[in-house]
């Protein structure tokens, strides 16, 4: 083949995959975490999206029962942070984000500090929840090592946790599926404390649950097993929101931050999920009273429009990394497009909304409707147990015989069949609604969700 002619097939291949009027081939994108096989095979595309509802590419409207993957907080389409992208995107495209600055990144992490919970004043900007939790990490081990506690370079996480695909965040992270096929290239040093998923004392427990606090307990254990000299910083979800929403039980997480204290270890929130109002207040920080010495946050920062996270540190954490350093670079991390013009201009957008609508007051309003719902769903068939707070719900199904999850994954086929969107891990389904949600809309949830628990197999 001459290498005109490679052009003119390049060209006609490139125009024939842009090419809006045919359908395109499903063959060349490798999906992340979706069974591409079946996907393939039966595809789900969505090609518009407003407020409440999404539209399928067969023109079915689907009311988005998720907030997308846990982002799309204020509804989608909002028109002050599609116009903030676009007049971004027409005044400053990209600036480099090392040694150089754009002013807009220092207005979103001024902006960042002023509603995050108390002391937590100082942002480090990523693209993503993953990027967020292995920046964290390192954050922790810069932090002991710049206060002359080279020693610290152990982690602990929590069975069930997720803490995205980063190889870091992968090893704190305590989903097996996600773990299993990378353990030997992982961290070695990383424990992980018990989850906190107890349905034998606390299924359909109405908020937080009451049992379970001393299962914090097992960091004392580790703690004393591994030496608190070794260990640098624990991480959680205050949530857990991948695996099947798990709530903290009540003082679970307070003694987890009076057992850090004790020791000298980082407590690290892993609130990508949590964070912007999900838990009908700003941070799972606020909700619980409990602050951490690092915040990791993502997807409703910009209301998932544009990809970003972010770290949110203690002033003290940051000054420690500061003033140890020797001139120069203080800290050698960083992304490409941290702090992306058009990711800071969709966030600054994006919490302006939040306040304007004051979403997280209405999601605080909402709530008790909204675990009245859920809770409503008792008693119907395969339903082991109900789990809500703040505008985050769960259905957690028996198991199918031999086949661990089939149940909750046939029941989000007829949802979507059905017009909604949900979420399922396991033999759970996961809800999270934009927060600007209506009755009638959780009306609506329910109503088809009954509907299918009650065709299930
Ligand atoms: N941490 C938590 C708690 C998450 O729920 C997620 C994603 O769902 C992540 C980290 C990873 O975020 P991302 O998918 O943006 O990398």
């Amino acid at each position: 083949m001459t290498h005109t002619a490679g052009s003119l097939d390049r060209a006609d291949a490139l125009a024939l995959a842009a090419d809006a009027s045919r359908d395109p081939s499903l063959d060349a994108h490798w999906m992340p975490f979706t069974a591409n096989r079946a996907f393939k095979r039966a595809p789900r595309l969505l090609v518009e999206a407003e407020g409440m509802h999404y539209t399928a590419a067969d023109g079915r409207r689907i009311l988005d029962g998720t907030s997308g993957l846990w982002c799309v907080n204020a509804g989608h389409g909002r028109a002050p942070i599609v116009r903030a992208i676009q007049e971004q995107a027409a005044r400053l495209d990209y600036a480099p984000a090392f040694q150089m600055g754009h002013p807009l990144s220092f207005r979103l992490a001024e902006a960042l500090a002023a509603i995050a919970p108390a002391g937590l004043d100082r942002v480090f900007f990523t693209n993503s929840g993953s990027e967020a939790v292995d920046t964290a990490l390192k954050m922790a081990l810069a932090y002991h090592r710049a206060r002359g506690e080279p020693s610290r370079v152990r982690f602990v996480g929590r069975q069930r946790g997720y803490h995205g695909v980063g190889l870091g965040g992968v090893a704190v992270g305590g989903i097996e599926g996600n773990r299993a096929p990378f353990v030997g290239c992982l961290t070695p040093h990383v424990d992980h404390l018990p989850h906190t998923h107890d349905p034998a004392r606390n299924a359909f427990s109405r908020g937080q649950p009451a049992h379970g606090a001393e299962l914090a307990d097992a960091l004392e254990r580790i703690v004393a097993e591994r030496g608190a000299e070794t260990i640098a910083a624990v991480i959680v979800e205050p949530v857990a929101g991948s695996t099947g929403v798990l709530l903290p039980p009540a003082g679970y997480l307070e003694r987890l931050r009076a057992i850090c204290d004790r020791h000298g270890l980082l407590l690290i929130f892993d609130e990508v999920i949590t964070g912007f109002g999900r838990l009908a207040a700003p941070f799972g920080a606020d909700r619980f009273g409990v602050v951490p010495d690092l915040m990791t946050v993502a997807k409703g920062l910009t209301n998932g429009a544009v990809p970003m996270g972010a770290v949110l540190a203690r002033r003290d954490v940051h000054d420690a990394v500061m003033d140890a350093a020797a001139p120069g670079i203080e800290f050698a991390h960083g992304y490409t497009y941290s702090g992306h013009p058009l990711a800071c201009a969709a966030g600054l957008a994006t919490l302006r909304l939040y306040e304007d609508e004051a979403l997280f007051a209405r999601a605080a309003a909402m709530a008790p409707y909204w675990e009245d719902a859920v809770h409503a769903l008792r008693g119907l068939p395969h339903v082991v147990d109900l789990r809500a707070l703040g505008m985050v719900g769960a259905i957690e199904l028996a198991p199918r015989d031999g086949a661990p999850g089939a149940r909750a994954f046939d029941a989000f086929l007829e949802c979507f069949h059905r017009g909604l969107l949900v979420r399922v891990t396991g033999d759970t389904i996961a809800l999270s609604p934009p927060l600007v949600a209506e009755r009638a809309h959780v009306d609506t949830m329910v109503d088809v969700l009954g509907g299918v628990l009650r065709g299930l197999a």
